[in-house]
């Protein structure tokens, strides 16, 4: 009996379990075919094809091709239902048209720096970088959580565009000199390639700030022309070779300490998204100002080490005073923005005010830890 018994009570058992199985494969097999009839329902008949217009040459390194970093990421995270084509500078607008072009929606979407836009309000500055301002992780602070994309999206508001972080080079080097600069008297009369704030601060300390586009700089520096340039940083100066028409290679970038790039889109164009290609979109315009960032800190590194070993650079800080000097400045020229009307006085309060806080935390974190990692060297 008591073997019949637990074969019978073994058997309900299997027929228990398999029941489930045959339960729980009628189970995946319906919500697999209920995905599957869903995903063809909200197949899109169409794909929504965006232009975006950029002020970088097509595909230049680390801007260009931050551009198509973020397109990619549109097309890819909508599953195929966006389609953005970038446009180098010149191919569908000049690079310094691509405000108005997003703006009158010729394009949906651009790509390029809110300082280029300087013209038509000089506080728009404060939403890529200012001399002695935020580094790129403060900017994102601010910009993120301390009340600063707000202001730069009140700003754009009345151009018709939504404005986003989507790109960071971090702090740039103070660029090249045919001489060395060992005071104050040093910066008298030089002739250098400074664009914006930076180039004002030095007409103040006495020098002659001069604007070439890119393309020109390499020449301008060969012929003499210039006896100074700034452009980025090791990744792009190596590029262009200034190694080869300058001596010295100064650090550290006081007039751009971490130039936020931004992604504007035009208003109409996106508020005919649905809401989760807006969010995609969104989301991708944070995924590229993270990854442009993190690519330039590699490629300083690498592009740094071979200016110095193989190209024999003189990477060398400015003077103290010189440095000194400079900030005084450079806090007088950003303090002018405010001046303008009650709306640039209310982003120089957010900006300024998130500056002091963000010092008072940085002691504390970053520069407490630097220094402690680098003691021993
Ligand atoms: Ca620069």
């Amino acid at each position: 009996m008591r073997p019949n018994n637990f074969l019978g009570k073994l058997s309900t058992v299997i027929m228990l379990l398999f029941s489930m199985l045959i339960l729980n494969a009628c189970g995946d097999n319906s919500s697999a075919n209920a995905q599957s009839s869903s995903s063809a329902a909200t197949t899109p008949t169409e794909v929504i094809k965006w232009k975006m217009v950029t002020t970088w040459p097509k595909n230049f390194p680390g801007l260009g091709t931050g551009a198509n970093n973020l397109a990619k990421k549109i097309n890819q995270l909508s599953g195929g239902r966006m389609e953005v084509r970038v446009y180098g500078a010149g191919e569908l607008v000049p690079a310094l048209e691509t405000f108005d072009a997003v703006s009158r929606g010729t394009a949906q979407m651009g790509h390029g720096a809110a300082y280029y836009w300087k013209g038509k309000n000089d506080v728009f500055q404060f939403f890529s970088t200012v001399p002695f301002g935020l580094t790129a992780q403060e900017m994102n602070g601010w910009l993120y959580n301390g009340g600063g994309l707000e202001l730069w999206q009140k700003a754009y508001a009345k151009y018709n565009l939504i404005p986003m972080p989507a790109g960071n080079m971090g702090v740039q080097m103070g660029g090249w000199f045919n001489k060395e600069i060992n005071n104050l008297d040093d910066l008298k009369g030089l002739k250098m390639r400074i664009p914006g704030l930076g180039g004002e601060v030095l007409k103040r300390a006495g020098g002659t700030p001069v604007n070439l586009p890119g393309g020109e700089l390499f020449t301008a520096m060969q012929s003499g022309t210039i006896d100074a340039v700034e452009w980025v940083g090791p990744f792009n100066d190596l590029t262009f070779g200034f190694y080869k028409v300058a001596k010295f290679y100064y650090y550290p970038g006081w007039h751009e300490p971490g130039t936020t790039l931004e992604a504007i889109i035009n208003k109409e164009a996106f508020e005919a998204l649905p809401a989760d290609l807006q969010v995609i979109v969104k989301s991708a315009c944070k995924l590229a100002n993270h990854e442009m960032l993190a690519e330039y800190v590699s490629r300083n590194n690498d592009a740094l080490q071979t200016l110095i070993n193989k190209h024999k650079v003189q990477v060398k800080r400015f003077p103290d005073d010189v440095l000194e000097k400079l900030r005084t400045l450079s806090d007088d020229v950003v303090k002018e923005l405010a001046n303008k009307d009650a709306f640039a006085s209310e982003v120089y309060e957010s900006f300024s005010s998130y500056r002091k806080k963000t010092e008072n935390w940085s002691e504390y974190s970053e520069r407490a830890y630097l220094n402690v990692r680098s003691a021993d060297k």
